[in-house]
């Protein structure tokens, strides 16, 4: 366990073998069926995600042009999501970048780094607004930005408390310090005691601890109201990891779940110290309520939900329609029904994004903010669609979802039988075959569940985002109101002759 916060060196945009010799070096404290996990690289539950992970920075080297500029600080090559665009040709570039790897993982890997490079970004950009409570904040805000950037290091975060009891707020929980609080603060940092509900990606090497939304009673929320970051391996701090949904089998048996599996974690602190230096927020539950929207982070993470949100409805799409050619089912209506909503989906993704680019203007930051109702459109639009996509492959794909042998058989004894019952009409058998299984990975398995409960939730309960959305929006909505009430009482007048 390591209290260490700062690295002696910054090379710019990394590698995969530094990704993974980091990860070896300085642990996260993982934790996974009653075991502390010493090799995240190398263990059968988390090794998966790990090397895609790697792999994704190899790729971003590959991809140079698109994925890399040049760092403001060091000249180095550095990730572009880690830019501030004070243009549209540069968010345009943003959105490129991000492409590379959502392409890359047919978006099924909501969490690759630049998820939170995105929101670091933002808060970096947004920094005044954080100075605006404690002028450290904002300068820490903008030196983390430049830190990671310049190591190129991977985040995972962590917004809510424990699901205990959602009836009432943090600090009407049974125990003051189930979920995470200030316990202690002195001049060199805070100490935090209790829990966080989820971290996607805890095979990262810092944590982003933000305050999440829920904060209601400004003064017994206040020690539950900070904004920090710090390294997985700090002493005290704890990731207990759900059940793997990469099941340790091959490429061919288990296309998506050995390759995407990007793990979801309980937190834990155990009177975690965090230094000054790397707060960011404290004690102000209306700033801390505040603080996504007003620096804009929210916009910037969007922004990338929605370029991941275009890969996977084009990935889906895509699957759907070798399964309707393979099985020769493309002459039923239904099924180009099916078909159909399927591309309007993935062409609504791609809209709201192309309206977020075109609409996109200068902030009170001075940032190239992309447009918040398009992307808030289809932030609350894409937990609906995917489930359907889901259910779309279900229906097409049929029995043949699950009448599907593993690679063991198809080179067993047995492979005649295989070659011959398991062809399609457009497809032999060994075309088929892991066709198929990549149609049940994405949607029967329990990386394919995982997958849509994801979509439904990640972004926040979509019950309460249709209900922020409401609020937000409420002028735009108030407006189109009174337009139909004026057609309304046209009519009337017009029928009582006034
Ligand atoms: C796969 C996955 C990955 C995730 N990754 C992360 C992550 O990396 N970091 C992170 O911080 N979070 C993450 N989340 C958590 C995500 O932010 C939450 O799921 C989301 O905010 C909803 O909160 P909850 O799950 O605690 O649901 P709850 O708040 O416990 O809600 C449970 C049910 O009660 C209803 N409900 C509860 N309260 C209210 C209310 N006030 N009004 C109306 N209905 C209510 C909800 O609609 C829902 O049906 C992840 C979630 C999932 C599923």
């Amino acid at each position: 366990m390591s209290n260490k916060v700062s690295e002696p060196t910054a090379a710019g945009a990394r590698r995969g073998a530094q990704v993974l010799e980091r990860l070896r070096e300085r642990p996260p404290n993982i934790w996974y069926a009653g075991e502390q996990v010493r090799d995240v690289t190398t263990h059968r539950a988390l090794r998966g995600g790990a090397h895609t992970l790697a792999r994704l920075y190899d790729l971003q080297w590959q991809h140079a042009k698109t994925t890399l500029f040049d760092s403001p600080s060091s000249g180095r090559k550095v990730a572009r999501s880690f830019l501030i665009p004070r243009t549209q040709a540069e968010l345009c570039g943003i959105t490129a970048a991000m492409r590379v790897w959502a392409n890359d993982t047919r978006g099924m890997m909501g969490r690759v780094p630049d998820y939170i490079n995105r929101a670091m970004t933002g808060y970096a950009a947004g920094a005044d607004f954080l100075s605006e409570a404690d002028p450290r904040f904002g300068r820490n805000a903008v030196a983390y930005h430049e830190y990671l950037r310049e190591n190129d290091l991977c985040l995972t975060h962590t917004l809510i408390p424990p699901q205990a009891n959602r009836a009432v707020s943090m600090s009407h929980q049974a125990d003051p310090y189930l979920a995470a609080r200030v316990k202690d603060e002195t001049d060199s940092g805070i100490v935090v005691r209790g829990c966080r509900m989820l971290a996607t990606l805890p095979i990262s090497d810092e944590i982003m601890v933000f305050p999440s939304t829920l904060l209601k009673n400004a003064a017994e929320d206040a020690p539950y109201a900070f904004g920090f970051s710090i390294p997985n391996d700090t002493r005290g701090l704890r990731f207990i990891c759900r059940e793997s949904v990469d099941y340790g089998r091959s490429h061919f048996d288990h296309p998506l779940g050995s390759r995407f599996e990007e793990m979801d974690a309980v937190v834990i602190f155990d009177d975690v110290f965090v230094p000054w230096e790397r707060v960011f927020l404290y004690r102000d539950v209306e700033r801390c309520n505040q603080a996504y929207a007003r620096t804009g982070a929210v916009v910037h993470m969007t922004h990338q939900v929605v370029v991941k949100n275009i890969a996977k409805a084009e990935f889906m799409l895509g699957l759907a329609a070798l399964l309707v050619d393979a099985i020769a089912v493309e002459s039923f209506q239904h099924i180009q029904e099916k078909l159909s909503e399927l591309w309007v989906g993935a062409e609504s993704m791609k809209a709201f994004l192309r309206a977020a680019e075109a609409d996109a203007a200068i902030d009170e930051w001075g940032v190239m903010r992309p447009a918040w109702n398009p992307l808030d459109a289809a932030r609350n639009l894409f937990p609906r669609l995917y489930p359907r996509m889901v259910e779309i492959i279900q229906q097409i794909g049929a029995s043949g979802l699950v009448a599907m042998p593993m690679e063991k058989d198809v080179v067993g004894p047995l492979r005649e039988d295989i070659r011959h019952y398991y062809q399609a009409a457009r497809a032999e058998a060994y075309d088929r075959i892991p066709l198929f299984r990549l149609a049940w990975d994405a949607c029967l398995s329990a990386f394919g569940s995982r997958q849509v409960l994801y979509e439904r939730f990640f972004f926040g309960d979509p019950v309460r985002m249709a209900g922020a959305l409401v609020a937000n929006h409420k002028r735009q909505i108030d407006e189109q109101a009174a337009l139909v009430r004026q057609f309304v009482r046209q009519g009337r007048d017009e029928a009582l002759g006034r």
